[in-house]
C-alpha cells in the first residue's frame, strides 16, 4: 500500500460514520499521491498526512433555546479547528437538519486547502449546527443564535478563529451571532465575516462567491478558447452563491436558464430574472415555486432535475453530492463544456471522475468557490485597518485572487504534467503550501 493509501485506510478506520469526510479525504490524498511521493521519505517520517487530516481541535457544544410557543429545543453545535499553519482558522458556519460531525469536518478540510489557494493568510475550520432556520421566526433565529454564541465565544477571536456563513447563515445570523459576542467579550473586532455594511462588513461580500465562481469560470474558458458570450448555463441552488452566479453569468453574456431549491426547480428559457429571484428569495424568503408563479416564461417542476437542461457551462451551486454519475453521463450527452462547482463538492467522486475522462473541463469547489472566503479575508484585512474599501476596489481584488488561483492550478498542472486535471492542480497547489507551513512549524 502507497502512503497515500495507508493514511487514507487509517483515518477511515478511526473516523467511522463520516461519509463525507472520507469522500473528501480520498479525493484531497489520492489526487496530492503524485507529490505526496517526491516527499515520502519525510512526510512519512513527520506523519505529515496524519496529522493533516486530523483537525488539530474539535468542538461540540449543546444549543439550548426557547421557541415561540414557550417550548425548550436543544440542538447540538460544532466547531471544527482544522489547520492553522498558514494563519487563523476561517470558515464559515452551516445551519442545516442534515450537519453532523462528519459534514463539518468534510467542509473544515476542504476549507484548509481552499484558504491555502486564495494566496492570503488563513487557516482552515468549520462549524454549524443541526438547527433548521427555515420556517422560524426572526425572533426564534436570533434566540438560537444568541445560545449558540454563548458557548463558541470563547473558541473564537479575530487572530485564533473566524467563522462565517455557509448554508442557512446569512447576513441576520451574523448579524445576531455578532451582536452576542460583543455583548458576551466587550470586544468591537472582525471576528466573524459577512457582516452587515453598517458594522464593519465588506462591500462585495454577499456577491463574493458567485462572482468569484464566474471570474474562475471564465479564466478556465479562456485557457482553453472559450469564453461565456452567448453560452447557456445551468445552475443549481438559489442561495447566495446561485444567485450572484446568475447576476454574473448574465453580466458576462451568458444566459443562465435555471436554479433550484430544497423542493423544485425552475427553467427559464429567457433567462432567470436575477431581480425577481432575489426579491423572492432575499426579501420574503420565498421558494422556487413563487418564481414561476408570477413569471410567464418558466417552468416549475417538483424534485431535482436542473441538469437534463441543455447547456453549455454547468454551475452547482446547492449543495454536496447533487450531481451524480447519471447527471454527469446527461452533461456528457448534451456537450456540456464546462461544470464549475459553486458548492462544496457537490460532484460525486465518480462524476467528476466521468466528466474529466470524458473532456469537460471541471473547475473543482476548492478553487472555484473560494472567492466567498477570499473577500472574507479581505473583510478581516479592512477591520484590521478600520476601514472599508469600495466595491470596486474589493471586487478587483476577487479578480485578481481568482485569476490567480488559476494561475497556479495551472503552473501545478504542468509541473506534474496533468494537462487539464485541475482536480489535481488545486489540490496539489493548496497542499504544497500548508505542508510546507506545517513542516517549517515543527511537530
Ligand atoms: N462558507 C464559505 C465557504 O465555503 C465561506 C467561508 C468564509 O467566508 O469564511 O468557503
Amino acid at each position: 500500500m502507497s502512503y497515500v493509501e495507508e493514511v487514507i485506510d487509517k483515518i477511515t478506520k478511526e473516523n467511522p460514520g463520516e461519509a463525507e469526510f472520507h469522500q473528501t479525504l480520498n479525493e484531497v490524498y489520492r489526487s496530492i499521491e503524485v507529490a505526496v511521493e517526491a516527499n515520502e521519505k519525510q512526510y512519512r517520517e513527520d506523519a505529515l498526512l496524519e496529522r493533516l487530516a486530523n483537525p488539530e481541535r474539535q468542538i461540540k457544544f449543546r444549543v439550548p433555546w426557547v421557541d415561540d410557543n414557550g417550548q425548550v429545543q436543544v440542538n447540538t453545535g460544532y466547531r471544527v479547528e482544522f489547520n492553522s499553519a498558514i494563519g487563523p482558522y476561517k470558515g464559515g458556519l452551516r445551519f442545516h437538519p442534515s450537519v453532523n460531525i462528519g459534514i463539518i469536518k468534510f467542509l473544515g478540510f476542504e476549507q484548509i486547502f481552499k484558504n491555502s489557494l486564495t494566496g492570503l493568510p488563513i487557516g482552515g475550520g468549520k462549524g454549524g449546527s443541526n438547527f433548521d432556520p427555515k420556517g422560524k421566526s426572526d425572533r426564534e433565529v436570533m434566540a438560537f443564535c444568541q445560545s449558540f454564541m454563548n458557548e463558541l465565544y470563547r473558541h473564537i477571536g479575530q487572530f485564533k478563529d473566524v467563522p462565517a456563513g455557509d448554508i442557512g447563515v446569512g447576513g441576520r445570523e451574523i448579524g445576531y451571532l455578532f451582536g452576542q459576542y460583543k455583548r458576551l467579550t466587550k470586544l468591537y473586532e472582525g471576528v466573524l465575516t459577512g457582516k452587515g455594511l453598517s458594522f464593519g462588513g465588506s462591500l462585495a461580500r454577499t456577491e463574493a462567491t458567485g462572482y468569484g465562481l464566474l471570474y474562475f469560470a471564465q479564466e478556465m474558458l479562456k485557457a482553453n478558447g472559450e469564453s461565456f458570450e452567448g453560452k447557456r448555463v445551468t445552475v443549481s441552488g438559489s442561495g447566495n452563491v446561485a444567485i450572484y452566479a446568475i447576476e454574473k453569468a448574465t453580466q458576462l453574456g451568458a444566459l443562465p436558464v435555471t436554479a433550484s431549491d430544497s423542493t423544485g426547480w425552475v427553467y427559464d428559457p429567457n433567462g432567470i430574472d436575477v431581480a425577481l429571484l432575489k426579491e423572492i428569495k432575499e426579501v420574503k424568503r420565498g421558494r422556487m415555486s413563487d418564481y414561476a408563479a408570477v413569471r410567464e416564461s418558466a417552468e416549475y417542476h417538483e424534485g431535482r432535475g436542473v441538469w437534463e437542461i441543455e447547456a453549455d457551462v454547468a454551475l452547482p451551486c446547492a449543495t454536496q453530492n447533487e450531481l451524480n454519475l447519471d447527471d454527469a453521463k446527461t452533461l456528457v450527452k448534451n456537450n456540456t463544456l464546462a461544470v464549475a462547482e459553486g458548492a462544496n463538492m457537490p460532484t460525486t467522486l465518480d462524476a467528476t471522475k466521468y466528466l474529466q475522462e470524458k473532456g469537460v473541463l471541471f473547475g473543482p469547489a476548492k478553487a472555484a468557490n473560494a472567492g466567498g472566503v477570499a473577500v472574507s479575508a479581505l473583510e478581516m484585512s479592512q477591520n484590521s485597518e478600520r476601514l472599508q474599501w469600495t466595491f470596486e476596489e474589493v471586487d478587483t481584488r476577487l479578480q485578481n485572487i481568482m485569476k490567480n488561483i488559476f494561475e497556479q492550478i495551472e503552473t501545478t498542472c504542468k509541473k506534474y504534467e496533468a494537462g487539464t486535471d485541475y482536480v489535481l492542480g488545486a489540490n496539489v497547489a493548496g497542499f504544497e503550501k500548508v505542508a510546507d507551513a506545517m513542516q517549517a512549524q515543527g511537530i
